[in-house]
């Protein structure tokens, strides 16, 4: 998909949060992103039509890691329930995905998606699933979300690197509470309305180009020409041209970042 249909179908899903589209098919492909900082659950038709989104803010997952596991299976659980009521059937199966690096959590993130009942038929990584949704051939993959920056370089279609590190949105919700002398919830509220993006830009740029020292380390710009950004953090405007300047790679990202990674973990059920 080029980035012009990339935003035309951000935008149907994003839609489908609160609109209920009528599926083509019997089977519906559910995608289970279990994130430190939100919990989403997106229904497409076997067409990849998006269906239906359902999304909870939640502080269950610790870098990656399910650290509050009825906490999570509670959330799990209302998303599951609330989706099968807008769509009057019950979701049967889903994929899940996990940030590079926290394999030898699988297990736990399965659990919650099982006693949530779901059977789990496909297990990714994310910026994999997100790549679903840019389908490049050769690049790389950012998916900065709330508690991880994490990447996937392609190469002829093909993953030849992941990588993930602990630095993400709730890093930038800090330095925002730090800075304006307000609480976190108040500094993620700040953090979200994009009429003040541009006041707390200052603010969040060092972070920004904490992330952009993290690409860096793993791209090589004899090898990779463009940077696809996703995650939630990467609504941040500007986001962008800040890790371009640094990293010095065209730099891209979908108008709504946000549901990239849950829409691919959905397509790949
Ligand atoms: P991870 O992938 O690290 O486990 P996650 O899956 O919860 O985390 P996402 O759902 O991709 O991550 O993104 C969540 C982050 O995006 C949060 O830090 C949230 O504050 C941030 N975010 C959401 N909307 C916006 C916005 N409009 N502007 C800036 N940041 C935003």
């Amino acid at each position: 998909m080029d980035l012009e249909q990339v935003n035309a179908y951000m935008a149907m899903v994003e839609k489908s949060e609160t609109t209920t589209n009528k599926p083509i098919g019997n089977k519906l492909k559910v995608g289970l992103d279990l994130g430190t900082a939100y919990i989403v659950i997106v229904v497409l038709d076997e067409e990849n039509n998006p269906v239906a989104c359902e999304k909870q803010a939640a502080s269950v997952l610790r870098d990656g890691v399910v650290v509050d596991y009825p906490g999570a299976l509670t959330i799990v659980r209302n998303l599951k329930e609330k989706l099968e009521a807008r769509l009057g059937c019950e979701l049967i199966s889903c994929a899940i995905a996990m940030p590079a690096g926290t394999e030898s959590s699988i297990r736990t993130h399965q659990y919650v998606a099982e006693g949530a009942g779901f059977e789990v038929t496909n297990v990714l990584d994310e910026p994999t699933a997100a790549n679903s949704i840019y389908q490049i051939q050769d690049g790389v993959v950012v998916d900065i979300g709330g508690g991880t920056t994490g990447l996937a370089i392609f190469q002829n279609g093909k993953v030849t690197r992941i990588e993930d590190e602990a630095t993400g949105g709730t890093h930038v919700s800090l330095v925002i509470a730090g800075n304006y002398h307000v609480s976190f919830n108040e500094a993620e509220a700040i953090k979200q309305d994009y009429k003040r993006h541009k006041e707390i830009f200052p603010v969040v740029k060092p972070v920004i180009e904490k992330m952009a020292v993290i690409i860096n380390q793993y791209v090589n710009k004899d090898e990779i020409d463009t940077i696809y950004l996703c995650g939630g953090t990467c609504c941040l405007t500007g986001m962008e041209e800040v890790i371009e300047k640094k990293v010095g790679i065209r730099t891209v990202k979908a108008d709504n970042p946000f549901l990239v990674t849950p829409a691919g973990i959905a397509m790949n059920c």
